[in-house]
């Protein structure tokens, strides 16, 4: 039917019937209209109105379209300075504003506006900062593997006999050699090693008095593989 409705089969006829007598088919844009609101909605939607800005002739119901979207004139936001310029002109605008120069707060050149999003990518001075710089390195890092904090020259070295102890000896026989070594009698550790003799958690890098540190160990391991 001329109203573009969906309408059950029983109601077509009834409709369709009701439709021509009161709808018609606006000519400009072909939507049903009320035939007695033709001439309103030609008026209020197809006359010729001037844009404010360009002064071209546009049909109103088309003028909110060709501010936001086509007029040659409506304002963009430039994103060098983000003054607000006509369209027509943002081209030119831009190239020109975007050839100015900025000095780069971390490496001191002159840069482009345009550039700048490249030059922070390979800024010479960022990139070092990518690489440990020599205060960094004094500050402990966090294992990621036991959690321990250490300074970060030695966490490379400490990760990586980690990974390798992991590899080695999955998780049951490891703890089993630390609960083996774990009598009182000190035997397993031989005779030069004083059982109150300070050493440090192979996982954790803590120090601490050998008997201390063997049920340490044994916490130790095994926060690490519940992490
Ligand atoms: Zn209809
Ligand atoms: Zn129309
Ligand atoms: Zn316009
Ligand atoms: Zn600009
Ligand atoms: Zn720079
Ligand atoms: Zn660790
Ligand atoms: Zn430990």
């Amino acid at each position: 039917p001329k109203c573009n409705k969906e309408v059950a089969e029983a109601n077509f006829a009834l409709h369709e019937s009701h439709c021509r007598r009161f709808l018609c088919l606006c000519p400009d844009c072909e939507e049903p209209v009320p035939k007695e609101q033709l001439d309103q909605h030609r008026l209020d939607q197809h006359t010729q109105v001037k844009c404010s800005r360009c002064n071209r002739k546009v049909e109103r119901c088309h003028l909110m379209d060709h501010e936001a979207d086509e007029c040659e004139e409506r304002l963009q936001c430039c994103k060098f300075c983000e003054l607000e310029v006509p369209w027509k002109e943002l081209d030119e605008h831009s190239a020109a504003c975007g050839s100015r120069t900025e000095r780069c707060g971390d490496c001191g050149r002159y840069v482009t506006l345009k550039d700048q999003l490249e030059h922070d990518k390979i800024c010479p001075a960022t990139q070092a900062v990518s690489g440990p710089p020599p205060s960094v390195r004094q500050t402990p890092g966090t294992c990621r593997g036991c959690g321990a904090s250490f300074p970060a020259e030695e966490m490379e070295e400490h990760e990586g006999d980690f990974s390798k102890k992991e590899a080695r000896s999955p998780l049951s026989s490891s703890l089993k050699a630390v609960f083996l070594s774990n009598r009182p009698s000190g035997e397993l550790l031989g005779d030069s090693r004083d059982p109150n003799q300070i050493s440090t958690c192979p996982h954790c890098h803590l120090a601490l008095p050998l008997l201390t540190l063997r049920w340490h160990e044994v916490k130790c391991q095994i926060h690490i593989h519940l992490k």
